[in-house]
């Protein structure tokens, strides 16, 4: 029988895991460092750890060997992208951004994705499988080595539905923001989903801080369903109203994310549309360019005047936006190009 991964438990499930062991106390505490703050990579690398205590948790327990990664870094902009690949040989990306004073580590919470958007590369894969939390925390710590300073900001929008593996994503959450770990503040993680309800509904009411983006796509309901076929199950009336349950409950603003394709979505006529769905909810919106990716068949980036007569709208009926400028699209690591280098079936 395989052994479960000691790095996937919460400082909560170490202890649990530990007192059923006989231990206690400050010796769980000491573990979890080891594991996610020093970064331990085998039992024996626990300095100071009795050798007993170690040899109990080595025949319950496992520890998965780091994964390979391989980095590539973009001649636009310095964007890093990083491919993962895991024991077994699953694979999955982080990207690394700069910004003028602030870097951001976006990461994967599966390897491939089941909602099969037709403008992501990510989604022409489909699900190869969900990530294990100490895969996610792997994630984060390779990109905050990278980086070489500290992250100031996590956002989950790279491989993968987070609210599609939402109890191994929470579980990393717990253990990143852990103050004997990481100790990265909740408020700096946001989360991005395509609109899975009951999933925003279960986050608007539990204890956790972290920050809720929601990626419309489109306001209108046809076009949604053709970009993303989840639509069928959550159609935009109850994800925006999930949207509005979050922003009443948590009283944060929720981010809602919108992509330009040219001709199909980037009309004045459509930014009314928007307004007309989103005005009573706390909210702030990002405007995305469409990034080309092989899974995107005939669609075609939208055209940056017309993002910023859009744009126009919104700002004047009082909504935050922002006109996002993407990054490495060289590399292959902008918004829906993530595929972890592997071939994307062409579309039907
Ligand atoms: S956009 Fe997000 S939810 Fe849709 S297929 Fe891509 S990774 Fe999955």
């Amino acid at each position: 029988m395989t052994k479960p991964d000691i790095r996937d438990f919460t400082r909560q499930e170490l202890a649990r895991a530990m007192v059923s062991l006989g231990e206690k106390g400050s010796r769980i505490d000491r573990i979890f460092n080891f594991l996610h703050r020093k970064g331990a990579e085998s039992f024996d690398a626990m300095a100071g750890v009795q050798e007993e205590l170690k040899a109990k948790l080595s025949s319950r327990y496992s520890m998965a060997p780091a994964p390979a990664v391989e980095k590539l870094v973009s001649k636009l902009d310095g964007t890093i992208k990083l491919l993962f690949t895991f024991q077994d040989g699953a694979k999955a990306e982080s990207v690394l951004l700069f910004n003028k004073k602030t870097v951001s580590a976006c990461i994967s919470s599966q390897s491939g994705c089941a909602c099969g958007c037709t403008f992501c590369a990510t989604g022409g894969l489909g699900l190869k499988r969900d990530l294990k939390p100490s895969e996610i925390v792997a994630q984060f710590a390779a990109c905050r080595r990278e980086a070489g300073r500290a992250l100031d900001s996590v956002v989950f929008m790279g491989m993968g539905e987070p609210f599609m593996n939402w109890a191994n994503v929470k579980s990393a959450i717990l253990i990143l923001s852990d103050n004997k770990g990481y100790n990265f503040p909740q408020s700096g993680i946001t989360v991005s989903t395509v609109g899975v309800v009951p999933v925003i509904r279960e986050l608007a009411d539990s204890h956790l801080t972290i920050r809720l983006a929601v990626s419309l796509i489109t306001a209108d309901d046809k076009q949604r369903l053709e970009l993303a076929p989840v639509s069928a199950k959550y159609p935009l009336r109850e994800v925006i109203g999930a949207a509005r349950y979050y922003a009443d409950r948590t009283k944060k603003a929720v981010l809602f994310e919108y992509i330009f394709f040219d001709g199909l979505n980037d009309t004045p006529q459509h930014a009314e549309k928007l307004l007309a769905r989103i005005k009573d909810v706390k909210c702030k919106v990002n405007l995305i360019m469409y990034n080309p990716n092989p899974a995107g068949n005939n669609l075609k980036p939208g055209n940056i005047e017309k993002a910023k007569e859009f744009q126009k709208i919104l700002v004047d009926a009082g909504i935050r936006t922002h006109l996002r400028r993407e990054k490495g699209s060289d590399i292959a690591a902008a918004c829906g190009q993530l595929a972890a280098g592997l071939e994307i079936p062409k579309p039907a």
